[in-house]
């Protein structure tokens, strides 16, 4: 039976509503019923989690707020096996099932290794993962499988080559990393394509990084369009990308989900001129943000000093535009955030000890430890003395 996309706006799980701010786990139910309701009846349909997610509660939330409240085969559930995490191939069955219970369902629409890369896919070749997925597959467990990607084209190229048998892919596409060295996701895709594999795109917004751009590119496309959001842009160049099947976006907040409605409900592409503003945005952006963070948070889970890394990356990067913009009581008020994070028992950023787990999961590939060190440490830290000594 062929499936319905809705169209093409998938909500996805990574950032859904909470409560608390510094608690992943703390998800407002009430605002997030809301939001699926409101969804729904625009006749969107797409749900993306993971075992990850939320501490682990983005699947639970998704189970009770929307498997719970609608019949089964009227929205698309998508969700990732966190190979990443797992030890040994019998946990592959094991978490599979657990989902399942967590997400209230006895199938997903859609099933992805998450975030697969050189390491990992050694294991999946050990455990057998791809056969395992065929049979669950084959067995009605999901309707496609796919594989979530944080790795090079080449890499790409090479898995999808060596199993044809995958269904479609989800990638980080958008106009700031199209050309990104470090990311190269035009070339991702374009290996997607090559492949004849439906994309689901993530990160087209860059963690809301592309909601929120410099004055003098903002000031560029409000004079074209007044009317249209900021993140608007950002969801229509990837929206206009042919192969592209979904555009997930992640929404805490209820204004970022009408305004996402309104962009996808009846989607325009992006035209000749308004490529040309983009050009110009990202070299305004690439000017104006020295550390390209999307907060995703990966890395948190992995520091043994409990660095605060994306958050330090947040304010600098605003401390940053502040200096541009602002008097210099703006700054000393990003250097008090940063030193309410010490009190509250987070590490500093000189207490790093470069061992580099976090650059290992980071997805944007950023070198952190030079960033807190040569950014963080010299700059933000150094309005702090108080956290020089709280090590
Ligand atoms: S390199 Fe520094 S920031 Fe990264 S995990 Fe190690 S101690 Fe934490
Ligand atoms: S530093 Fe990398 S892993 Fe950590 S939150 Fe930022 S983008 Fe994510």
């Amino acid at each position: 039976m062929a499936i319905n996309f809705g169209k093409r706006f998938g909500l996805g799980g990574l950032r859904l509503p909470i409560s608390d701010p510094n608690e992943q786990r703390s998800i407002d139910y009430e605002t997030l019923e809301n939001m699926i309701d409101i969804f729904m009846d625009h006749g969107f349909n797409y749900f993306d989690t993971s075992y990850i997610y939320h501490g682990g509660f983005s699947e639970i939330a998704l189970g009770k707020a929307l498997v719970d409240r609608y019949p089964r085969d009227s929205f698309l559930l998508s969700t990732k096996m966190p190979i990443k995490f797992m030890k040994k191939k019998e946990d592959m069955e094991t978490i599979f099932e657990e989902q399942l219970e967590k997400c209230h369902v006895d199938y997903f629409d859609f099933y992805l290794i998450h975030s697969i890369g050189k390491e990992t896919y050694e294991n999946c070749k050990k455990w057998d993962t791809f056969e395992f997925l065929k049979q669950k597959r084959a067995e009605g467990k999901f309707r496609e499988f796919g594989v979530s990607l944080h790795d090079s084209p080449e890499f790409l190229d090479l898995i999808l080559t060596e199993h044809p048998e995958i269904d479609f892919v989800i990638e980080q596409i958008n106009y700031i990393d199209w050309e990104n060295p470090a990311i190269r996701s035009k070339e991702i895709y374009e290996v997607a394509v090559k492949h004849g594999k439906p994309i689901v795109v993530m990160e087209a917004c860059k963690g809301g990084t592309l909601a929120e751009v410099p004055d003098e590119a903002k000031k560029i496309m409000k004079e074209y369009n007044p009317d249209a959001s900021i993140a608007s842009w950002a969801y229509r160049f990837v929206g206009s990308l042919p192969g592209v099947r979904v555009v997930l976006a992640g929404m805490p907040r209820m204004e970022f989900l009408y305004d996402n409605i309104k962009t996808f409900e009846e989607f325009q592409p992006l035209n000749e001129e308004e490529y040309k503003i983009i050009d110009k945005v990202v070299e305004i952006i690439n000017a104006n943000t020295p550390i390209p963070c999307t907060v995703c948070r990966y890395c948190e889970s992995e520091c043994p000093k409990n660095i605060a890394i994306p958050d330090y990356f947040a304010l600098y990067n605003d401390m940053k535009r502040l200096e541009k913009s602002s008097s210099a009581n703006d700054v000393l008020t990003q250097a008090f955030y940063y030193g309410n994070f010490i009190e509250q028992g987070r590490g500093p950023a000189s207490a790093c000890i470069k061992c580099e787990k976090c650059v290992k999961v980071c997805p944007q590939r950023l070198e952190i430890p030079k960033y807190l060190e040569e950014y963080v440490v010299a700059e933000l830290e150094s309005y702090n003395p108080e956290a020089q000594i709280k090590k």
